[in-house]
């Protein structure tokens, strides 16, 4: 992993090279703070204005991929013309793509069933918030009160050891994941997406364990930065933390619009510029 800042100059004669280029960009703990619980995660106004003014750069196409559900970190970021990315990969939609993995709708019964359990097992006052996500889970803990810690980690224990559901567990910051064994990964969504784009040079930002699997995806022929330095992870640079995010999309929008690259190669181009009902320079709501 190389400091991000210190190589620039040649990340930045990349960017402006390449015929059309992807940036995906995580939400929690990338674009936006990490927050104590889901619902009071914002995305600040500057960081907004910047992912609009780097999807409107020339032949570039912003993906937003969360391990949220989709119609929520859609909401929260509340531009049109991007693509979206829900349930670390399982779903996609954007201008003229909308996927959805078909294995992962199989297992929805089984994830609300463990949602269920854990829900009546872990009510609000003890710290776990279990969020069912309709193709997958999560369970954070970030506010597990002391009484409840032992019974907690006990019972996710148990959960995890459980094997032939068709699902499994994956660890992140304060929180587990229930997933469908097999289905598409945030390495998976990216290559999906880039394929039907024609193929432009990727760039992957994130901070998480799942974002590894787009940094996996992309090593060798793309371009990725983890959000804080980590041993062990597979990203080629590092930013020093989330506020360096919204250098990091002005720096990319700046290459580009450097470059004099001319290349339309992206419907969301396209959408981004068609002129706002509302005559506002607001962003606008999704
Ligand atoms: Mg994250």
């Amino acid at each position: 992993m190389k400091p991000f800042w210190k190589n620039s100059a040649a990340v930045s004669a990349r960017l402006a090279a390449a015929p059309g280029l992807l940036v995906t960009l995580d939400f929690d703990g990338t674009l936006a703070a990490l927050a104590e619980t889901p619902g009071q995660a914002r995305l600040e106004p500057e960081f907004r204005a910047a992912l609009k003014e780097l999807a409107a750069a020339p032949g570039v196409c912003v993906f937003i991929l969360s391990g949220r559900a989709l119609p929520g970190v859609r909401h929260l970021v509340g531009l049109r013309g991007l693509y979206y990315g829900g349930n670390h990969g399982i779903e996609i939609k954007g201008p003229g793509f909308a996927w959805c993995d078909a294995g992962a709708l199989k297992t929805r019964g089984r994830v609300a069933g463990i949602v269920a359990d854990m829900q009546e097992r872990f009510p609000p006052g003890t710290g776990v918030l279990v969020e069912n996500k309709l193709f997958s889970a999560s369970v954070h803990y970030r506010n597990l009160k002391p009484a409840f810690k032992h019974g907690f980690f006990n019972r996710m224990r148990s959960l995890m050891a459980t094997r032939g559901a068709g699902l499994h567990w994956r660890g992140g910051h304060k929180v587990f994941e229930l997933l469908p064994r097999g289905a598409a990964h945030k390495g998976d969504a990216v290559g999906l997406l880039a394929k039907h784009l024609g193929a432009p040079l990727g760039i992957a930002v994130g901070d998480d364990l799942t974002d590894e699997d787009m940094f996996k995806a992309l090593a060798g022929r793309g371009l990725t930065v983890r959000v804080g330095r980590k041993a062990g992870s597979k990203a080629g640079y590092f930013l020093s933390g989330q506020g360096e995010v919204l250098r990091l999309l002005r720096f990319i929008a700046a290459a580009r619009d450097r470059g004099g690259n001319e290349t339309d190669s992206c419907g969301a181009i396209q959408i981004l510029h068609a002129p706002h009902a509302h005559g506002s320079n607001r962003a606008q709501g999704v």
